[in-house]
Parts: structure tokens; sequence; C-alpha cells
């Protein structure tokens, strides 16, 4: 399945703008659907990567559920036509709001980090009368080795319930009346390339099972989070993860209680490469060392660059000549302004069409209005 450019027509749309292969993605969703669906695991789909209405509906139709972090993304979720029961709601600070919105639509989970949270989420559901399911998010200390402003399950990182308060908290929830324990949640880190780091998390939740079922709890549901990364590098060669080699993993290593039911929650291996950033060559500047190709789309649009020096594939689509090389930035006031330096890319000039590749995830839902720039428009495959 592979990423297609209707060149004639991309080039006509104002750039920049987000382009979304449809085919890409629902193929990427039909495996996530059958890997997982062949070993009976359960897939809510992490809105934050992308919340575009499209993007959720394309996914809800293929019967995923959404794990928001967020109580407008339980609304976006909800307008896109999900099932309250198939919401779960994680987040380290959830505001009262955002508590109640979820226990008015009865969404299936609370995934709670802290006893201080778990309190007021047994106080906010006893005043509408009701029990709010829980799952609690466990700091498993596993090592995602990934960029470290995306490793989320490290005893110094802010998320979740580190073991040593475990006892603490089970003891708090024995107290509380308006709570119920439906399982146990982690959620390690993102763009995770090693599946050793999957296999260490496996162990580890093996390990807190037995500390669950030695005081005679038996979680419901085991959720162990999103992460599996995607190769940025070939998007084309690899533009399906290995979902096979991802859900097998956690299907060998991963022990079960009889009943239990595995839950994941996948954001970026489900959508980032079915998007791509398009812009248009502004200028050519030539440096002392480079040339500057200074394209019309910037930091505001694909933030990934500045915030983890994050690798995207660049490509002109509308040049065949020699390559040569190039540093890719935008017009944005700041040096972090920039997508990728000594790019190889066929010689280029003003009003070439640039793709910016693998930009499905965490691309247009962290876009922002920096220097006051419009928001870039979102073009699908199959409506342009
Ligand atoms: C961000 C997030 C995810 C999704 O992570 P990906 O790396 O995009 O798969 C899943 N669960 C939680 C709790 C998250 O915060």
């Amino acid at each position: 399945m592979n990423f297609k450019f209707p060149i004639q027509t991309l080039n006509n749309l104002p750039t920049p703008y987000y382009y979304y292969d449809m085919d890409v993605l629902n193929a990427t969703l039909d495996s996530v659907a059958k890997e997982a669906g062949s070993y009976g695991f359960k897939v809510h789909y992490a809105v934050k990567a992308n919340a575009n209405e499209r993007i959720l509906k394309a996914i809800k139709d293929k019967g995923f559920g959404a794990d928001c972090v967020s109580g407008n993304e339980v609304k976006q979720a909800l307008d896109c036509g999900y099932d309250s029961s198939g919401i779960v709601f994680a987040g380290v600070g959830k505001a009262d709001w955002e508590i109640n919105l979820g226990l008015d639509n009865d969404i299936s989970c609370f995934n709670v980090e802290s006893i201080p949270e778990l309190e007021i989420i047994d106080e906010l559901a006893g005043l509408k009368g009701k029990k709010a399911r829980i799952a609690l998010r466990i700091n498993p200390n596993v090592n995602a080795n990934t960029h470290h402003y995306i490793t989320t399950g490290l005893e110094e990182n802010k998320f979740g319930i580190n073991q040593w308060d475990l006892e603490k908290v089970v003891e708090c929830l024995s107290k509380l009346q308006n709570v119920e324990l439906e399982g146990i949640h982690f959620h390690i880190g993102s763009q995770i390339t090693d599946l050793l780091s999957f296999k260490d998390l496996c162990l580890r939740v093996n390990e807190l099972q037995k500390w669950f079922i030695s005081r005679h709890i038996f979680p419901k549901v085991v959720n162990v989070g999103g992460g599996l990364g995607i190769d940025y590098e070939r998007p084309d060669e690899n533009a399906i993860p290995d979902f096979t080699s991802f859900f097998q993993l956690f299907d060998e290593f991963l022990e079960l209680l009889p009943g239990q039911e595995l839950h994941f929650e996948l954001g970026r291996s489900m959508v980032a490469q079915c998007g791509a950033l398009m812009t248009k060559v502004l200028y050519i500047k030539s440096g002392v060392q480079t040339h500057f190709a200074i394209v019309d789309a910037g930091m505001s649009d694909l933030i990934r660059p500045a915030l983890y020096q994050a690798y995207h594939k660049i490509e002109n689509i509308s040049s065949d000549l020699p390559n040569e090389k190039y540093d890719v930035v935008g017009p944005i006031c700041e040096s972090s302004d920039c997508f990728g330096k000594a790019v190889d890319l066929p010689q280029t000039k003003r009003g070439d069409l640039i793709a910016i590749r693998s930009a499905g995830a965490y691309g247009e839902v962290m876009a922002n209005r920096y220097n006051l720039r419009d928001l870039p428009l979102a073009y699908y495959s199959d409506t342009i």
C-alpha cells in the first residue's frame, strides 16, 4: 500500500495543507483490526495523535474505541459517533468539568493517576448517584528507549502511580463507595521501535498482577497503552507498522488471568503514515555552506522537528533533476523552524511542491497560530 500523490490536483491546492491518503489509513486500520482481533485484543485509538473529524470517523467505522486525554477529546469522540462504552479517559490532570462530562456520558473507564484524583472522581460520582469505573495507571518503571520528552513510564516522570504507593491506593479504593476498579493501565512512552521495551512491560505487568492477586484483587482489564513506533525514514517501504509482531509479543509474554481482557491505546502507529504536510518553496537562498529552501509551512504546522528533534522524510514531488543538499526551513522567526538539514532533494526552485512525510500523527493536532499564521486546511485522497 503506497502513499500516492495526485500531483496535478495537489499542485492547485493552496499551501500549506495536510494531505491524507485514505487508502493508506484504511489499509493500516484493517491491519490493526485483523492482528489485534486474532487474539481478541481490544484497541482504543489515542485521539490525541489526530483528532480530525474525517480521520476519527474512519477509525470509528472500523470498530475501534477512543482513548481520550481531555474533556474536549471526549466530546469530539462522541460527536464523531463513538459509543460511550468504547471511550476511556486518561490524563494526569482531569478538571472537575471533564470528570463530570465523562460521568454524564457513562464512559467506559477513567484511567486514574493519583489518590487525590481518585477521591475527586468518587466525590463527583457520588453527587450524581453514579458509580465510576476506573483503572489505575501504574508507573511500571520501564524504559521505552525513546526521546526523553516522550518517555512516560519511568519513576521520574509525572505519569501514573508509583509502585510504592499502590498499597495506599488499594486501601483508599476499598473505602470509596462510588468508584469501582475495572482494570490496571500502563503507557510507557511513544515512538518505541525496540519491541524489547514492550517485553519488559509484559514482564512487569505479570509481576504486578501477582501483587494484585495476593490481595484478592482481580482486574477485569489490563490496558497496556500505546507507543508503537513507525518508520520515519522509510514511509513507503514501511507504510504499515509491524502490528503482527507487536500483538504477537503481548500474546507470548503477557500472562492474562482467565477471562481478563487485554486493551491497547495506539495513536501514532495508526495514523502517522497516512498524512503528509504539503508546502511550496518560496525562495532558494544560498548560504556559505548550504542552500536554504525556504518553504511556506513552518513549525506552527508541524512542530515535531522543533520540539523533539524529530526526523521527517522530505520529498520534492515537482522535480526530478539531480540531487543537491538543502536546509529546508520555514518562515517563522525561530532558528528551530527547520524541517531538515542537508536534505538531499532534486534541484529545487520557487513553486516546487514539497511533501513532509509521516505527518499524520502529532501534526495537524499540534498546529498553532504562532506569528498569527492561519491554520492549514486538510484534504483527503477520496474527496479531492
Ligand atoms: C499518547 C498516549 C497514547 C498513544 O501513544 P502513541 O505513541 O501515539 O501510540 C496512549 N495512551 C496514553 C495514555 C497516551 O497518553
